[in-house]
């Protein structure tokens, strides 16, 4: 199924997302992850791209199990910029093979201590949706930043790139994780001001343990309200408090977008089934699963 036949209704949906392992690492112990998520009905599953320490080369695969063995739809990623274009048409190619029509187009992170790009890479996300659409009949989404990307000086300056990437054929876009709902509220009302008219799914990261906080801050560069920051001095040191106190703000985080009619909401899940199930229940009248 073509995600936007989700996203361009008003139902809303909650999808989770799953990171690869390392090379080399068991499989099989992924593939369990799948199944334990898909048993909790998400409305689709992205697979990341050599994101977390992954490797990139079981995101097929991977994709593969959610869509073809679980029969959950599912968004496979894709990054250009440590590839070259030939690495990149094979993955489509691969992609086409499995009928894993969803892909999250990204350009990755700029590789340190290299030339970049070089002739046969792709400089930025909008030319590698282009270049896929050309390539097979995929539905294609891209990422957002509801604080700005970091390399861009402003917001303003972000969202004439994002809109380039929209016009380039993107037509979901999937926003960096937030903290404060506040700051996709006015990035949703910019975007649509710059023309930028496509689904945006709110990313939601639950943050169930303290040193997550500064990990998924430094990646991401996001803002961390007080309100949170209290949470993490309160119970950071106390596991089991510290992991439901962060399902329960992503909870709230997500009853509040939903209220405020964003209606798409995709859940960092990290791999964690039991952080996923536990926001699922919590949602079980909003997100009515079947
Ligand atoms: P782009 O859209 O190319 O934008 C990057 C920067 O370039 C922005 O500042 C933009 O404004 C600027 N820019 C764009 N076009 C132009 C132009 N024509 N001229 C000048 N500047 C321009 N990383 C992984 O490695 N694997 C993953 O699986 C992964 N999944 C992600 C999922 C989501 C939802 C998000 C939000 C991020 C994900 N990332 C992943 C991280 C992402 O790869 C990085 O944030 C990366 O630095 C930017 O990728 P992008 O596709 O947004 O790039």
């Amino acid at each position: 199924m073509r995600l936007t036949e989700l996203l361009n209704t008003e139902n809303v949906t909650i999808s989770c997302e799953l990171f690869p392992p390392k090379q080399g690492a068991q499989l099989d112990n992924y593939k369990k992850i799948v199944g334990d998520m898909a048993a909790l009905k998400p409305a689709y599953m992205s697979v990341t791209y050599g994101a977390t320490g992954g490797t990139s080369d079981y995101t097929v695969e991977l994709a593969n199990e959610v869509r073809n063995v679980n029969h959950i739809p599912a968004l496979a990623h894709l990054t250009c910029a440590s590839s070259t274009k030939e690495k990149v048409a094979s993955v489509i190619q691969e992609l086409k093979e499995k009928q894993i029509e969803n892909v999250l187009a990204l350009r990755g992170d700029i590789p340190q201590n290299a030339d970049f790009p070089l002739p046969n890479q792709y400089k930025h996300a909008s030319e590698l949706i282009y270049d896929i659409k050309s390539q097979g009949d995929f539905c294609i989404g891209g990422a957002c930043y509801p604080e700005g990307h970091p390399e861009s000086q402003t917001l303003e300056e972000d969202l004439i790139h994002l809109k380039e990437k929209v016009d380039a054929g993107c037509e979901f876009l999937t926003t960096q994780m937030f903290f404060d709902n506040n700051i996709l509220y006015n990035f949703m009302y910019k975007a649509l001001k710059h023309g930028i008219d496509v689904p945006v799914v709110a990313g939601i990261m639950p943050i169930t343990n303290a040193n997550q906080v500064k990990r998924s801050i430094a990646l991401s560069g996001s803002l961390v309200p007080r309100r949170f920051l209290a949470i993490v001095d309160r119970f950071g040191s106390d596991p089991a408090a510290m992991k439901q106190a962060g399902i329960a703000y992503a909870t709230d985080q997500i009853i509040d977008l939903i209220a405020n009619g964003v209606n798409h909401v995709h859940i960092y899940t990290m791999n964690k089934p039991d952080v996923a199930g536990a926001i699922l229940e919590n949602l079980s009248d909003i997100y009515v699963r079947d």
